[in-house]
């Protein structure tokens, strides 16, 4: 089964082609960091330009790596949504085209379905599962019974993690994106400063990180004020410790009620050191639950995780017609 998948949702151009579900021939990425970063976050028009720009390239770049011609493909995946309208629209168009004109079936995939499946290139599911989904856009943590099921158990109320990063590194004058930098100095610091952890309801795996963001400004300002210094390598130290916690602590309790077999991390932020590392000391204290965690590259935007997640949808018989439309608020349970 050889399987192409296309990502446009966000700012990376990207296209993968990938072997019987979980073996990566070719994984290409044109990332956008560049253009976006003097304007401190992703500009939706430009990222539609630079997809257009590079989408064809990357493609074939992709196909020439893996050694892979048109006619040999059995599927193309996509990404349907969520994500920036106008960037869906030319990975979505990208892929119908292709698909028309070479006869290849089409299947469009969930983003979010997509970083879950990133982990499949890793290790096989075993089911039920839980992954805790954290990225730019989402943190949730989804229960799996099944291969393409997807319930969503808890969410985030307000702001998601990776966003709470970045919003956090700006208030630091850090580079956008702000998590790899905030994750830097959180290990060249200590978590010295008191900030709040947002439990919320006693058994609500529902997630809160706006009060903190708000928390770590009102520190610097009040700081500032008072004309104090405030160590920003401490205050990284301690929003990533603030963040950490409560992620780890829910995902563990998720586990444990679920009674799961697996727990995957998935998403932009699962790059961050300190959270690979504390839920890989919370795990081993219970060595019936196996813990995946996919190397770097696998956890940001990528189009092999979408041709892993496309894989099983095709297998399991799913097509999509060639009137796909891009669908920025795509819901996982129901997609
Ligand atoms: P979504 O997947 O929800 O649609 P997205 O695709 O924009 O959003 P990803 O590419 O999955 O998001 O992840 C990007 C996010 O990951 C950014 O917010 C970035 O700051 C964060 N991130 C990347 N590396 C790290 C790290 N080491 N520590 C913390 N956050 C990180
Ligand atoms: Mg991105
Ligand atoms: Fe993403």
């Amino acid at each position: 089964l050889i399987v192409l998948g296309i990502e446009t949702s966000c700012d990376e151009t990207a296209a993968s082609v990938i072997k019987n579900g979980t073996i990566i021939l070719s994984n290409v990425v044109a990332s956008q960091i560049e253009s976006h970063k003097r304007f401190g976050g992703v500009v939706p028009e430009l990222a539609s330009r630079h997809h257009v720009e590079q989408i064809t390239i990357v493609i074939e770049e992709a196909l020439k790596e893996a050694g892979i011609t048109l006619a040999e493909l059995d599927a193309i995946a996509v990404t349907e949504g969520p994500g920036l309208v106008g960037a869906l629209l030319v990975g979505v168009n990208a892929a119908k085209a292709i698909a028309f004109a070479n006869n290849i079936p089409l299947v469009s995939v969930h983003h979010i379905a997509g970083h879950i499946y990133a982990n499949r290139l890793i290790k096989e599911m075993t089911f039920p599962l839980l992954s805790l989904v954290v990225s730019g856009g989402h943190t949730e943590i989804v229960y799996m019974e099944e291969h393409g099921e997807f319930k969503v158990i808890g969410e985030t109320r307000d702001d998601a993690a990776g966003e709470a990063y970045d919003k956090v590194a700006r208030t630091l004058n850090l580079p956008y994106p702000g998590g790899p930098h905030i994750d830097r100095l959180a290990h060249e610091g200590t978590p010295t400063i008191d900030l709040p952890r947002a439990w919320l309801e006693e058994d609500s795996y529902d997630f809160s990180f706006s009060g903190l963001k708000s928390a770590v400004i009102n520190t610097l300002h009040n700081a500032a004020q008072k004309g104090i210094s405030i160590d920003s390598k401490d205050l990284a130290a301690s929003f990533q410790d603030s963040v950490i916690d409560v992620l780890v602590t829910k995902t563990v309790r998720a586990a444990k009620e679920y009674n799961v077999k697996q727990v995957l991390l998935s998403g932009g932020v699962a790059a961050n050191k300190g959270l690979r590392k504390a839920l890989e000391e919370a795990f081993k204290q219970l060595p019936s639950i196996e813990l995946v965690i996919p190397p770097l590259n696998l956890c940001t935007d990528n189009a092999a995780m979408i041709a892993a997640a496309g894989s099983v949808l095709f297998e399991k018989g799913k097509r999509s017609s060639l009137a796909l439309n891009a669908n920025p608020g795509l819901d996982i349970e129901s997609f």
